[in-house]
């Protein structure tokens, strides 16, 4: 045997209709290579074949091969709200999800982030930037075999209690830094401006360089939080801080948006990721493109709690690294990237009332590659790229509504969903195939959340 024979032996070809590399134009009739976790290869089939004389050769025919979809913000712990709390305002919406949220058990949440890592991957999402109340979704994450950043997320406005608040959060990262892996890194998420003092932020951020963690919050997600931090009023100063106790403690109105209030903490960096920004000017942009920092857009979420719409192309035009998220089930329903994409090219044309906003091509680099960048990742996942490790997915095109093909970026964005993805691959370990959940099983996921639906609610 040849020596690139013998190389070739531990390669798979996946040859496709279509293959999208996604840094490099789509290829008819492609292939990607793969070995040892990581992407040899992409280009033409016939190439790609030549190249890796004794590969094994997998065709998935009428079928697009891309990079895996990266989720930059997800609560797998709340898959069990999906579709319950659908007509709510944010704020009215958070009073009552904190209800609901505490009627639920450790294994609870462990059996909801399960359902929610399922999902995940069935729908083509191979890495998440998954914010965790409980922590037990970083389980659910390696169970699946999904590639994650879990930020662990903090709350506290009570500026007596920090070091003990401080002490319980070291705490728990040193747990969840021994699930820390080649898939796994661990992050801190202070909850929001309106749950989170200003000292914490200030103490949570220094926690998170001086262990190398990157840092997340939710910011400027709703007009209740903008009255909130402006003026001290509203839904969140009064209604929430009464729920949770904290109706007792000082607070100011601070007379600015929320991205320059916390523009004093040192939080920002580009090392932060910022979810949401719907409430925000033009200087807010400044301040978070100045400082690096990256955005999660969730354009389903924002859109169904009455939050608005982000001012995605203001982000890109500064230049601000942005992915797209899907929030939890509880605000969004679904975690599909379709989906995201489907909701951000029809809100951003709509509400500008202009075409040329956004095409299908920008919306999938946004939803694998930007995803990357926005968390760091870019060095390692976004794109079928030689020595980029070999997180990708198949999407079925068979169907009518597929037919013709003119431009398969045209055919993801306008026409597919979760259900069309049939092949999922994490750093070159397959984790679903031929739709079928190899890591978990999905009936008994499933089933173990609908026991918890009647458990709670009858
Ligand atoms: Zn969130």
């Amino acid at each position: 045997m040849m020596n690139s024979e013998k190389k070739s032996a531990d390669t798979t070809v996946y040859r496709a209709e279509w293959i999208l590399p996604v840094s490099s134009d789509p290829v008819h009739d492609g292939a990607v290579a793969v070995s040892g976790g990581f992407v040899s290869a992409a280009g033409p089939a016939r190439e790609i074949i030549k190249s890796f004389p004794g590969a094994k050769l997998v065709e998935f025919h009428h079928a697009i091969i891309l990079p895996g979809f990266v989720n930059c913000h997800s609560h797998f712990e709340y898959s069990v709200f999906r579709g319950f709390l659908d007509n709510l305002n944010f704020g009215r919406w958070l009073l009552e999800f904190i209800d609901y949220r505490s009627r639920l058990s450790a294994e609870d949440y462990a059996v909801s982030s399960r359902l929610g890592a399922s999902e995940c991957v069935s729908a083509g999402i191979t890495t998440v930037a998954e914010s965790m109340y409980s922590g037990k979704s970083v389980y659910a994450i390696k169970e699946a075999g999904l590639r994650a950043i879990a930020f662990q997320e903090a709350f506290g406005m009570d500026d007596s209690r920090l070091s003990e608040t401080m002490a319980t959060l070291e705490a728990a990262l040193d747990e969840l830094d021994e699930q820390r892996g080649r898939l796994l890194e661990i992050g801190v998420f202070p909850h929001a401006t309106y749950t989170v003092s200003a000292a914490m932020y200030r103490e949570v951020a220094n926690l998170a360089r001086r262990r190398g963690k990157k840092l997340a919050t939710h910011l400027a997600e709703s007009k209740a939080e903008s009255a909130y931090i402006r003026s001290g009023s509203g839904v969140l100063a009064m209604d929430l801080r009464e729920k949770v106790g904290w109706e007792y403690l000082m607070r100011e109105p601070f007379g600015v948006t929320p991205v320059k209030y916390l523009q004093q903490w040192d939080v920002y960096g580009p090392d932060f990721l910022a979810v949401h920004c719907v409430q925000v000017s033009s200087p807010d942009v400044a301040v978070l493109a100045n400082s690096g920092a990256a955005i999660a857009h969730c354009p389903k979420s924002n859109a169904k709690l009455g939050c608005g719409i982000a001012p995605l192309h203001a982000f890109l035009e500064a230049g601000i690294r942005v992915g797209l998220g899907t929030d939890s089930p509880a605000s969004s329903n679904v975690m599909d990237m379709f989906g995201e994409m489907r909701t951000a090219i029809f809100l951003h044309r709509g509400a500008q009332r202009d075409a040329a906003v956004l095409d299908a091509a920008e919306c999938v680099q946004i939803a694998t590659l930007g995803g990357a960048k926005a968390l760091g990742m870019d060095d390692r996942i976004g794109s079928l790229e030689p020595g980029k490790q070999a997180d990708l997915i198949a999407v079925d095109m068979e169907h009518s509504h597929f037919t013709p093909i003119y431009d398969p970026y045209s055919a993801l964005v306008y026409g597919a969903s979760q259900e069309d993805v049939f092949f999922v691959m994490v750093g070159g370990r397959p984790i679903y195939e031929k739709k079928v959940l190899l890591t978990m099983d999905e009936e008994k996921v499933s089933a173990d959340a609908r026991a918890v639906k009647e458990k709670l609610w009858g």
